[in-house]
């Protein structure tokens, strides 16, 4: 029997066939076809001696109560490890439930986190959150690896960046950074969340610890929640001083994601619900279908807006005329399914998306269907002008995150609604 360990990650076997294979690698329950939803939150045992050894860790694969994992919630996990090609993945009930349990728990006062300027606002508010509990952090442009180089200090302990910058597209420097940490015994922690297995592993450059919000690309319909933290097996966790002593035994890399599950999901609460997990892992079996034809699509519509004559703006990292074009088509398989532009005439802003029928004017990414959203005046808004300008957000930004309709039908609804 293959498991999905033995394949090179290269191969799209692991996201295809080992992917709709995956629940199946455990033997199935009944005959079910599917990993079963397991909605009981307490685990039991026939003899006192195996309940002690669940609580010590001398039970391989117990389980104990719900809050940390499942059955269920374990299948998808081992389905996002084999995708990231990792060693391992906690998965949360939301993508910042895993951002916030990797930063809280690897984290503590004085030490300093430099992250991305370009990402995601809910993540850039964390980062306040962060900074309120005693670690320093530098927002710097990580497209660039000197100005991430230039912001290491002795106390630095990690590194944060998106692959594709959720909204504006910027693309990290992700084979230097990564470079950079492991020189620096730095924990790079990569979110994937746009880009997703199906288009590119952070593991290939370097990064510890690989962030995706599974409510995105990998889950797909708009119809659940869900965040995971993957080990890329990369980083020597023995370098880590916060690391607790309860959780320094056994093989050192083994010790960050044992921290994350305790402490984060443990301590913290953000579990996934087994409803949850078992909608993303039904969603997970056509990612490398949907990545395809959306990115696909999605290049299509950003290069003919490109040339529409109302339109002063495109940022697609697929387009040349993207400033780190080159650098994406090196590392990534497709361009991905999330584009922003620019009216040349802001003020007719609202009208435009108004007269577009098959966009849906709403917040949230990497569903089946065309969402669209002005993003200064809604998901930037609390940030202020200030933080848009700092991260290359213009007033006039309209993210466009592509669904499953027919690149045609999008681009004559653009067409009328431009006119
Ligand atoms: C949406 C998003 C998140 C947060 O995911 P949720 O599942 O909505 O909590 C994190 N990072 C990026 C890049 C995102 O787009």
């Amino acid at each position: 029997m293959y498991t999905a360990a033995m394949r090179k990650p290269s191969e799209s076997r692991v996201l295809t066939t080992d992917n709709v294979h995956a629940d199946r690698r455990f033997g199935v329950e009944h005959g079910g076809v599917h990993k079963p939803i397991h909605t009981s939150v307490q685990y039991s045992f026939d003899r006192t001696e195996d309940l002690i050894g669940a609580f010590q860790g001398t039970l391989q694969g117990a389980y104990q109560y719900a809050r940390q994992g499942t059955p269920t919630t374990a299948a998808l996990e081992a389905k996002i490890t084999a995708l990231e090609a990792g060693i391992g993945t906690v998965c949360f009930a939301t993508g910042m439930g895993s951002i916030a349990a990797s930063l809280l728990t690897l984290l503590r006062a004085g030490d300093h986190l430099i992250a991305s300027r370009y990402i995601f606002g809910n993540s850039n508010s964390l980062l306040g959150t962060v900074e309120g509990l005693g670690v320093a952090v530098d927002k710097v442009d990580a497209c660039s690896v000197a100005a991430v180089a230039a912001a290491i200090r002795p106390e630095t302990r990690m590194v944060f960046v998106e692959t594709i910058a959720n909204p504006r597209t910027q693309v990290a420097d992700l084979a230097g950074i990564g470079a950079l940490c492991r020189e620096r015994g730095l924990i790079f922690v990569v979110d994937n969340t746009i880009t997703s297995p199906a288009l590119f592993r952070p593991g290939t450059v370097g990064a510890s610890l690989v962030i995706n919000s599974l409510t995105k690309t990998i889950a797909g319909h708009g119809n659940a929640l869900g965040g995971a933290v993957t080990d890329t097996g990369q980083y020597d966790w023995s370098l880590c001083p916060n690391i607790f002593p309860a959780y320094r035994k056994g093989d050192p890399r083994g010790w960050g994601l044992t921290q994350i599950r305790k402490k984060g999901l443990r301590d913290m609460g953000g579990t996934l619900s087994a409803d949850q997990a078992h909608r993303i892992s039904v969603g997970s079996e056509t990612l490398s279908l949907r990545v395809k034809q959306t990115s696909a699509t999605a290049l299509g519509l950003a290069r003919w807006l490109e040339r529409h004559p109302k339109i002063c703006a495109v940022h697609y990292p697929f387009l040349e005329s993207h400033a780190e074009h080159e650098r994406a088509t090196q590392l990534f398989a497709a361009g991905s399914w999330l584009f922003g532009f620019e009216l040349h005439d802001p003020s007719s802003m609202i009208a435009v998306l108004n007269r577009l029928t098959l966009p849906i004017k709403a917040t949230g990414l990497g569903d089946t269907r065309t969402l669209i959203i002005p993003v200064a005046p809604t998901i930037f808004w609390e940030a202020g002008a200030e933080a848009r300008a700092a991260m290359g957000i213009a007033e006039g930004l309209v993210r466009v995150s592509v669904g499953l309709e027919d690149e045609a039908d999008l681009i004559a609804d653009f067409e009328q609604a431009l006119a």
